[in-house]
């Protein structure tokens, strides 16, 4: 009955964590895989190809960022890096190097699994047809046609913010890195800096959000970059 079960990666050393993440994945019928160091990490993630790994960037033999790089010369399993505050310069080259999302510990059962939902599905749909419309909380966007309405009316938008928007989209529930918008809204034009960035984020909550002092569809991850909420 329902999906086949999903197998998790679990890479961390701290045996709390360990054992909050195993208890909250097999209470939701998860299959945990458990590596408390990087080297038995890339042995089970070789042999036991999980569907999804949760990757601590301190690890004690070596650096979490080590193992993603490894990791990702032959695998596109969505990898989502644990991190502690005041690594947020790592989370970030974590993001870039191609980790799916982050959790900041200590992070609730709630929003790990929010994340876990919207890195399987991401990972389901791509090399599939894309989704074409995205509907979320009076924020509708039709991909094929490049046309955004809010609460039913149609809103236009510049070439550059209607972009930005549509990165976001396709990526709706998982955080952008600004370095990420960089790249695929403005092809990685070295005049594009964090601060224009946030100058078209300010110009589209002007235009998507009902409040643009207090967003609910497109959040700032602080120190990072920005989310869409996808109502996961
Ligand atoms: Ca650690």
């Amino acid at each position: 009955m329902g999906e086949p079960e999903k197998l998790v990666l679990v890479i961390e050393d701290e045996l709390a964590i360990v054992r909050f993440l195993r208890a909250s994945f097999q209470e939701r019928r998860f299959k945990v895989l458990e590596a408390v160091n990087g080297k038995t990490a890339l042995d089970l993630a070789a042999t036991k190809k999980p569907d999804i790994i949760l990757l601590d960037l301190g690890l004690p033999d070596m650096d979490g960022l080590e193992v993603l790089k490894r990791l990702r010369q032959w695998t596109s399993a969505p990898v989502i890096i644990l991190s502690a505050r005041g690594q947020e310069g790592d989370k970030i080259l974590a993001l870039d190097k191609g980790a799916d999302d982050y959790l900041t510990k200590p992070f609730g059962v709630a929003e790990l699994m929010a994340r876990v939902r919207v890195a399987l599905r991401h990972a389901e749909r791509s090399g599939k047809e894309e989704e074409p419309v995205f509907e979320h909380d009076g924020l509708k966007v039709d991909l094929a046609a490049r046309r955004v309405w809010v609460r039913k009316k149609e809103m236009h938008l510049s070439p550059h913010q209607y972009d930005l928007l549509a990165v976001l989209v396709r990526n709706a529930g998982r955080v952008v890195s600004q370095k990420q918008l960089i790249k695929e809204v403005w092809k990685g034009s070295e005049e594009t800096t964090a601060e224009s960035v946030r100058i078209f984020v300010h110009q589209l909550r002007h235009k998507i959000e009902p409040d643009p002092v207090r967003p609910k569809h497109l959040k700032t991850e602080p120190g990072v970059g920005y989310r869409l909420e996808s109502g996961d």
